[in-house]
C-alpha cells in the first residue's frame, strides 16, 4: 500500500493512515478507473453531494415535521416537507414518506402494516427477480409472512398473468407485490391489481430499480395503474443518496404505514439523506426526462451490441429490455462467479446473478450477469460507449485476453466520462462550499 505523500498525514498514526488510504484508493478505483455496471448504483451530482455533507448527519428528528420528539429541528422540518412535496410531484403521488433509511425498511413499514403474522402475500420467486426483502430469508420471513410464489413465465421473463390472477382468488392473499430486482420488461400491474382487489388485497408495487425511470417519465407509473402503494431505494435508477421512500394516493394506508416507519422499523432516519435527496428530486424534474430516455436506450445498445459480439443475452425475443438492465448467461464463459471476476480483473463491475432458470440454491455460481447503464450513463456515456463495452467484455470472457492488460485500457477509456451529466452545472469546489460545511 503506498502512501498518499503529503507530510501531514504521514505524521498520523499508522491505523489511520490505512483507512484513510483504503478510502482514497477505493474511491480513484470506483469513480475514475473503472465501468461500474452495478444495477443497484449510481452517484449523485456534485450538489447533491456537498448538500449530503451536512450538520444534520449529526441530528435526531424522530417524529414527523413540525410535530417532533427533539429539539432543534425547524430546518430539518422546512427540508423534510419539501422532499415530500417535490417527491409526490414527481411520483404523482398526495402521500410521500421519505424516512424509511432503506428500501428494504420501506418494504418492512408497508409489509408490516398490510400483512399480520400468519398472513400470506403473493410475490414472485427468488428466480424470478424477487429481492432478499420479499422472501422468508429476509423481511417477509422476520416478519411471519406466508411468501405463496407468483405464477412466472420465463419464456416471457414476466408475471404470468392468467395463472397469478387465478392462484390470487384463489389464496386470497393480504397483499401482492410487483417489481423485482431482475426487471427487464414491466410486470402486469393493472390486471393484478385487478384480481388483488377482488379479494380484498393490496397491490404492492417495488419499484426500487425503477424508481429513476418512473421519474423520468420512461416506465409506467403503478399508481396509475392501480397499485395501492410503492416501495423504493432512492439510489438505484433514481440518483440520490441510499435511502428509501413509500408514496401512494391513499391517505389512510399513508397514515397506517407512517405510524410502522417511526417507531416499528426507524428511529433517527439519517437527516442529511434529505437535503441531498431534495437536490436530487429538483435535478430530476429538470433533466429525469432526458436522463431516463438516455438510460432506456444506452440499455438497448448494450444489449444489442453484447448480442453481436456472441454473447447469450436474455430476452432476444422481447427486444431485450425496456429498463437500465441487461441480463447475460454466461454459461458459456464458464458461470456467473467466474465472468464476474475476470470482468473485475479487467476494471468492469458488474454483479453475479440467478436466472428465471436456475435453481434457488444456485446462489453461489448463477448461470446470470447482470448489468445496468445508469451510472455510466450519469457520466455522459451513449449508444456508442455500449458498443465499446461490449467490445472489453469480449475481450475479457470470450477471447480470454489478460484481464489485466484490459484493465489498463479501460482505465484510459474512462477518463473522458468524469464529469456527472443531467444536473444543474454548479460542480465547482468554490460552488460546492457554499452548502459544505467543512
Ligand atoms: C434493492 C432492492 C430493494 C431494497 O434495497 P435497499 O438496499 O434496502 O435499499 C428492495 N426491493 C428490490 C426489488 C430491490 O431490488
Amino acid at each position: 500500500m503506498q502512501d498518499s505523500g503529503s507530510s501531514r498525514l504521514s505524521t498520523l498514526p499508522k491505523e489511520l493512515r490505512e483507512v484513510l488510504e483504503f478510502t482514497r484508493m477505493h474511491n480513484r478505483w470506483r469513480r475514475f478507473e473503472t465501468i461500474n455496471l452495478i444495477a443497484s448504483e449510481n452517484v449523485m451530482s456534485p450538489l447533491a453531494d456537498s448538500a449530503y455533507m451536512s450538520d444534520m448527519m449529526h441530528r435526531y428528528a424522530e417524529g414527523k415535521p413540525f410535530k417532533r420528539y427533539y429539539q432543534g429541528t425547524r430546518y430539518v422540518d422546512e427540508v423534510e416537507v419539501r422532499v415530500m412535496r417535490l417527491m409526490g410531484e414527481l411520483l404523482n403521488a398526495g402521500y410521500v414518506d421519505p424516512r424509511p433509511i432503506s428500501g428494504t425498511t420501506a418494504n418492512a413499514s408497508v409489509f408490516r402494516v398490510l400483512g399480520a403474522c400468519g398472513s400470506k402475500a403473493v410475490i414472485a420467486p427468488v428466480q424470478a427477480g424477487a429481492h432478499v426483502s420479499h422472501t422468508k430469508f429476509g423481511t417477509l420471513g422476520a416478519l411471519c409472512i406466508e411468501h405463496i410464489e407468483m405464477p412466472y413465465d420465463p419464456e416471457r421473463m414476466n408475471v404470468d398473468v392468467d395463472k397469478a390472477v387465478k392462484l390470487i382468488e384463489e389464496v386470497k392473499p393480504s397483499f401482492v407485490v410487483l417489481g423485482a430486482s431482475v426487471y427487464l420488461f414491466p410486470h402486469p400491474v393493472k390486471e393484478v391489481a385487478e384480481a388483488a382487489h377482488s379479494v380484498g388485497a393490496k397491490l404492492v408495487y417495488d419499484a426500487a430499480h425503477v424508481l429513476g425511470l418512473i421519474a423520468g417519465k420512461r416506465w409506467r407509473n403503478p399508481l396509475d395503474h392501480g397499485a395501492d402503494v410503492m416501495t423504493a431505494s432512492t439510489h438505484k435508477t433514481f440518483p440520490g443518496p441510499q435511502g428509501g421512500i413509500i408514496a401512494t394516493r391513499d391517505e389512510e394506508i399513508y397514515k397506517r404505514v407512517s405510524r410502522a416507519v417511526f417507531p416499528y422499523f426507524v428511529s433517527n432516519h439519517h437527516l442529511h439523506r434529505l437535503p441531498a435527496l431534495a437536490v436530487t428530486a429538483v435535478e430530476m424534474k429538470y433533466f429525469g426526462e432526458a436522463y431516463a430516455d438516455q438510460v432506456v436506450r444506452n440499455a438497448r445498445a448494450l444489449a444489442e451490441a453484447l448480442a453481436a459480439e456472441g454473447f447469450k443475452v436474455l430476452g432476444e425475443h422481447l427486444g431485450y429490455t425496456k429498463s437500465h438492465q441487461v441480463v447475460l448467461d454466461v454459461r458459456p464463459q464458464g458461470g456467473g462467479a467466474k465472468a464476474a471476476k475476470l470482468l473485475e480483473d479487467a476494471n468492469i463491475i458488474v454483479n453475479k446473478n440467478l436466472l428465471p432458470y436456475d435453481p434457488p440454491d444456485a446462489i453461489k455460481d448463477p448461470s446470470g450477469l447482470r448489468l445496468g447503464v445508469q451510472e455510466m450513463t450519469r457520466f455522459g456515456m451513449k449508444e456508442d460507449n455500449m458498443k465499446d463495452i461490449a467490445r472489453f467484455m469480449r475481450r475479457v470472457l470470450i477471447d480470454r485476453e489478460d484481464p489485466r492488460k484490459v484493465a489498463e485500457e479501460v482505465k484510459e477509456y474512462r477518463k473522458e466520462y468524469t464529469r456527472v451529466h443531467y444536473c444543474f452545472d454548479v460542480d465547482t469546489i468554490e460552488d460546492g462550499k457554499l452548502y459544505l460545511l467543512y
